[in-house]
């Protein structure tokens, strides 16, 4: 039997009464749950209901987009002042329901619930960030190389015999898979965690993607100052007369021992009154302050002839004397990937033949840059304009050229936009009354971008298609940094080496041998296990006892400013999850209270000295609080039968909507 989890206020009397389901991934599943089910969503395990074939088909497209981040409250808001035409036209001729979302609601986790039907501890992804249990170093949990190992040492040269393999670490079975295995197309673009591409009609990776330095984003600035800083790849230099003579890093060389990176020239000179002249391996261009380049291709040389292909884009920040260049990461040319990004492989190059060159990296939106304050908020916006126009492209392109029975598409700009400018939103914000018109704005902004995009769509669907849009998870405003490892310090949950101070870096003063438990990631605890953590010190029969010590500790723990409560919930993982991947999932996983969000040092296994405090960072906005203050959206152009619960229930939902008998029941029903 499982406990239902430690809350902080019980909302109805209900639960505690509520057994709890240990499938369903938030209070919230679990009520609508207890108040709807009729059976009919019950079974949403992706793999167990058949397809229909050719003859039982119902005639037409299913068309899926997907809006990551949008919020139930924001979009009925903008639909009510008839900001939002084309979602008010589809919430009139179909469905508009909230969407529960998974726990935690990080993308990474609900896209792949949305992909396969499985809860977290079946397709294994729990947070952007897993740990190693040997090191307790945060890891990335979307995808991980596989070295071949095999090499053949000649000449001083060390030559992989096979190359490195990248693998999607969701486990499971995706419903295009299962549709193109039942005779049906799919085109499926650039959903999260697709990377590498399944092999079906059509795929483009999305999140993922690493760039041509094997990173989910490594840019690059060069400046007259020192900019160096956290996760900020610098380069400083010294004009001389009035010219800048550098390189640009790019991979490592693959075939040396100890190899140096492969690098590229380039130039950069003043050209009149903020612009500055620059010529980068080969092509020649002048950029305004302010402005970005368009893409610029690169070849990395290897050996002979042989070349590693990558491009970028530039902006220039600031021009001469006080130079700031900003240097995309170098992405795959989809006209020549060094490994491939999509299926069939040609796809991408094919798509860029048509559409012209795109951002191909999982995470091209420059987040980072503009949350170390390096790009202004109009730089910013500027870029996300340009990736939303080559995704608008690619969708179209799909659509028009009509050969997909299923075409799935998501457009994640809504939640990087969302994260960046909640300040503009959120007048309790901490950085509200410094935001600009525009930054107030920025949000309102996406959502009509969103609502311009669905409008092109439904004019280009035909009566007989179907339409679904959804999004993975709401939002709210991050107003506070929890230092979620500092509580741990002070409650003695864990211990700092003796005599050091206590540090910022991963861990590195923690004394794991007097250590219980600690943070990584987003929403999770970990217990420092004996037999699992390499130094793990708390044996099995003391997990019980310290997994309720601590959320009850949590469950008390208030702002030291506010006196307001932090955490909402927090759920044991065996309440959570079932699945074969339980056994990677944090013990504790902790249901912040709305403005609230564990803090960057936190997630990467920091220990700064405070336990709160204010967000005065631009990523201002944020979804990895208790799942129910952050539902989804679900629109559907057709009626539905039944509310659907959660976003695990989307691939029954698609296969229904293919189901002619379905339909036709429904028709005569109306
Ligand atoms: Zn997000």
């Amino acid at each position: 039997m499982t406990s239902h989890p430690f809350r902080r206020q019980r909302r109805t009397a209900a639960f505690l009464l509520l057994p709890s389901f240990p499938l369903i991934a938030s209070i919230y599943g679990v009520i609508v749950c207890l108040l709807l089910s009729s059976g009919a969503w019950a079974d949403t395990s992706g793999g167990l209901k058949a397809w229909p074939d050719r003859d039982e088909r119902q005639e037409g497209r299913t068309v899926v987009l997907g809006f990551d981040g949008v919020d139930p409250k924001l979009v009925q808001r903008w639909m009510d002042a008839g900001r939002l035409p084309n979602f008010k036209r589809l919430a009139e001729q179909g469905t508009f329901q909230s969407l529960a979302t998974t726990n935690p609601a990080q993308s990474p986790v609900a896209w792949s619930s949305f992909a396969t039907g499985g809860n977290p501890g079946a397709h294994g992804l729990f947070d952007f960030l897993r740990r190693d249990k040997k090191t307790y170093a945060p890891v990335y949990a979307i995808a991980s190389v596989e070295e071949s190992g095999r090499k053949l040492e000649m000449f001083g040269l060390s030559i992989p015999l096979s190359a490195a393999r990248v693998v999607n670490r969701r486990v499971g079975k995706p419903f295009w898979m299962e549709a193109e295995a039942a005779g049906l197309r799919a085109s499926v673009l650039r959903v999260p965690v697709t990377f590498p591409s399944d092999d079906i009609t059509r795929m483009l990776s999305g999140m993922g993607v690493p760039d041509l330095l094997g990173t989910q984003g490594t840019f690059t600035i060069y400046s007259t100052e020192d900019l160096a800083g956290e996760n900020v790849r610098a380069v400083k230099v010294t004009p001389v007369a009035g010219r800048v003579e550098t390189v640009l890093e790019g991979p490592l060389h693959p075939l040396y021992k100890n190899p140096d990176p492969l690098t590229v020239p380039m130039t950069i000179e003043a050209a009149g009154l903020d612009q500055v002249r620059i010529e980068l391996d080969g092509t020649e261009l002048t950029l305004s302050v302010g402005g970005w380049s368009d893409w610029v291709p690169l070849s990395y040389d290897v050996a002979w002839v042989i070349g590693v292909p990558g491009m970028v884009r530039l902006h220039l920040v600031q021009a001469f004397p006080n130079l700031v260049l900003y240097v995309s990461p170098i992405q795959l040319d989809p006209r020549d990937p060094v490994q491939a990004i999509s299926a069939p492989p040609g796809y991408a190059k094919k798509l860029a033949k048509r559409i012209g060159l795109y951002h191909t990296i999982g995470m091209p939106e420059e987040t980072w840059s503009l949350n170390e304050g390096i790009i202004s908020d109009q730089a910013y916006l500027d870029m996300v304009r340009t990736i939303l126009a080559e995704r608008e492209a690619m969708l179209f392109d799909t659509l028009d050229q009509d050969d997909s029975d299923l075409v799935v598409v998501v457009f994640v700009q809504t939640d990087r936009v969302s994260h960046m400018f909640y300040r503009g939103l959120d007048s309790e914000h901490p950085l509200h009354e410094s935001a600009s018109e525009e930054a107030r704005g920025a949000i309102e902004w996406i959502y009509g971008e969103a609502d311009r995009i669905l409008g092109k769509t439904m004019d280009r669907l035909a009566p007989t298609d179907r339409l679904i849009v959804l999004s993975d998870h709401g939002f709210n405003s991050f107003r506070r940094s929890v230092h979620l490892n500092r509580w741990l310090v002070e409650k003695g949950y864990m211990a700092s080496k003796p005599g050091q101070p206590d540090s910022e870096s991963l861990f590195s003063n923690v004394n794991w041998t007097r250590t219980r438990a600690y943070a990584i990631g987003l929403n999770g605890i970990y217990l420092n296990l004996k037999g699992r953590e390499r130094l793990g010190i708390v044996r099995a029969q003391q997990i019980e006892q310290l997994k309720r010590e601590i959320a009850e500790q949590l469950l008390d723990f208030v702002d030291p400013d506010t006196g307001a409560p932090i955490v909402l919930t927090v759920y044991k993982v065996e309440d959570l999850y079932a699945g074969d991947e339980v056994k990677d999932a944090p013990d504790l996983i902790i249901g912040y209270a709305e403005g609230y969000r564990a803090s960057w040092q936190t997630a990467l296994g920091g220990v700064p000295a405070p336990l709160v405090e204010d967000n005065l960072r631009k990523w201002s906005g944020d979804h990895c609080v208790e799942p129910t203050l952050v539902p989804g959206v679900l629109f559907t152009s057709f009626p539905l039968d039944s509310p659907v619960q959660s976003i695990r229930e989307l691939p029954e939902l698609i296969r229904q909507s293919f189901v002619k008998s379905r339909l036709d029941s429904r028709a005569v029903s109306q």
